[in-house]
């Protein structure tokens, strides 16, 4: 097994996406979650264009990483600048990492139209900078800039910028597909000659404009290369960096590449979510190996033969990174998925009972009503029991109102009034919310809480509407979907109609029927 060296960038580079902000303590959780999963370096930012980096760097050395050496990045010196009096190496300097990566530009275009200076100055400033750091002792990456731009452009000369790093005593080179516009063969091609002809360790930094940033990575790694950039689910500017959450996996479970403890692996998938969620990024689900439909299954087929034998639509399993297989419940899922889910509720139900068409006609018909079960089975499983019989109201909606009043005072701006009847016994209750929706919950909960206390437990964690034809504009058909909470257990349930309120109050229904069930079946 080769061990490959991850080094994480998503504090310094994924940060430079678009939407993405961290402050201090955000950057500490995630090097502290980044470090958990073991990768060998992070990267955490770049003191001389962001002081506040300078605050993390003095904070994160109190944190105790057990696995990460935390690097400084930051540019060559400017041009005809010395060294010691130029203001980003003195930040650097002050970070006080053991590693610093440096950057220098290795495509000549760039030297000249971007910097307006000759070639030998931009050799003299590499050579510089490096030989700066390095000799203080300090392991130092060099960061070759738009390397294979540059060498498409100018072969001879980016190879003499990274033979002036050399020179200057770096530890490792890093060859950067900064546009990430390069294709895999010739990444491969470049980085093999690369590895060849120079001395010390190459490493690649990929970003994924062409969508190849991954494909990238990893053929760098089959050429040669022994450390690879990246983020944590390919956070970064533009189209985003190479995604380590993809490219670890590979080379770990697909290919005999050692990155991470074999034992944190598990780990990647809660740490994929852990960044996505400071980033306050919705975590992207169709990506592979962490997203939540990575191993979800739907067509009837694909599930029959997955619970035969995982590995006929599984490329791997997904418990070796911590995800976990899901089944979606739909009508294209097939009469079995069905069946088991029907059979949790009544075991006498075989495939050819006619309570089995039955639900499945229903579930069709729901379906074509705009209705979809896949993240909402609590409300499937409500639809089972009425069509079986097993089903008692736990109360009668006679009316309810809601109204709302703009301009909001205190964020409040909804009122509901709500007419229940619980057996013989009738209510009447009132109540406010941000919101008409927030009204009604309230004011329904109120109702019921005299007789149903154990409503006091649960609440409301999410609430998402879905337009379903945009084309109606103002009188389209909604999905709204409500996950609720009662400290033990989540559960989401739906509801669909052309008026939102009404759509909401079928899902909320649901979520307090489903709490009174469950409490009582235990
Ligand atoms: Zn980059």
């Amino acid at each position: 097994m080769r061990k490959v060296i991850i080094y994480d960038t998503t504090l310094r580079d994924g940060a430079q996406a678009q939407g993405i902000s961290f402050t201090v303590d955000d950057k500490l959780k995630i090097a502290k979650a980044v470090d958990r999963l073991g990768v060998s370096y992070i990267e955490a930012g770049n003191p001389g264009s962001n002081p506040k980096d300078l605050e993390f760097f003095q904070r994160v050395k109190e944190i105790g990483l057990k696995h990460a050496k935390i690097v400084a990045f930051g540019s060559t010196r400017r041009v005809n600048v010395p060294v010691k009096e130029d203001a980003n190496v003195q930040s650097l300097l002050a970070a006080d990492t053991p590693v610093i990566a440096i950057f220098g530009k290795s495509w000549d275009f760039h030297v000249t139209s971007v910097l307006k200076t000759n070639l030998e100055e931009n050799l003299c400033m590499i050579y510089d900078t490096i030989e700066f750091f390095s000799s203080l002792g300090k392991e130092v990456i060099f960061d070759a800039e738009h390397f294979f731009d540059g060498y498409k452009a100018n072969p001879q000369y980016a190879v003499k910028t990274l033979k002036a790093a050399c020179d200057a005593g770096a530890s490792s080179i890093c060859l950067c597909d900064t546009n990430g516009g390069t294709f895999p063969n010739e990444i491969q091609e470049i980085t093999k000659k690369m590895v060849e002809e120079i001395k010390i360790p190459i490493g690649i930094h990929c970003h994924n404009d062409n969508g190849m940033a991954v494909a990238n990575s990893i053929i760098a790694v089959q050429s040669g290369a022994d450390h690879v950039q990246g983020t944590i689910n390919g956070f970064g500017e533009r189209c985003g960096n190479a995604n380590l959450c993809t490219i670890i996996p590979n080379l770990q479970i697909k290919s005999d590449y050692y990155c991470i403890p074999e034992e944190n692996l598990k780990g990647i998938t809660s740490i994929a979510r852990f960044v996505s969620e400071i980033a306050n990024v919705i975590h992207d689900e169709r990506a592979p190996y962490v997203g939540g439909s990575a191993f979800a299954h739907k067509g009837g087929m694909h599930i029959d033969a997955v619970f035969k034998n995982p590995i006929s639509f599984e490329h791997i399993n997904p418990e070796l990174i911590g995800n976990k297989r899901t089944i979606l419940m739909s009508e294209v899922a097939g009469r079995s998925t069905i069946l088991k889910k029907i059979n949790e509720i009544d075991s006498a139900i075989t495939k050819d009972s006619p309570e089995a068409k039955l639900i499945v006609d229903r579930l069709k018909e729901l379906e074509h009503e705009g209705y979809q079960y896949e993240g909402a089975e609590c409300s499937f499983e409500l639809v089972i029991s009425k069509i079986l019989g097993k089903y008692q109201p736990f109360f009668d909606l006679n009316e309810f109102k809601v109204i709302v009043n703009e301009p909001a005072v205190n964020s409040i701006n909804s009122s509901a009034m709500i007419k229940i009847g619980v057996g013989e016994q009738a209510e009447i209750t009132a109540a406010e919310g941000c919101g008409p929706v927030n009204a009604l919950d309230n004011a329904l909960r109120k109702a019921l809480e005299r007789f149903y206390p154990e409503i006091r437990e649960m609440k409301l964690t999410d609430y998402k509407v879905r337009v379903l034809d945009s084309e109606a504009a103002t009188a389209a058909k909604v999905r709204v979907l409500i996950e609720s909470t009662d400290g033990k257990d989540v559960w989401t349930t739906v509801g669909v109609s052309t008026d939102i309120i009404e759509a909401s109050w079928k899902a909320l229904v649901d979520s307090i029927e489903y709490k009174l069930i469950k409490d009582r079946s235990l």
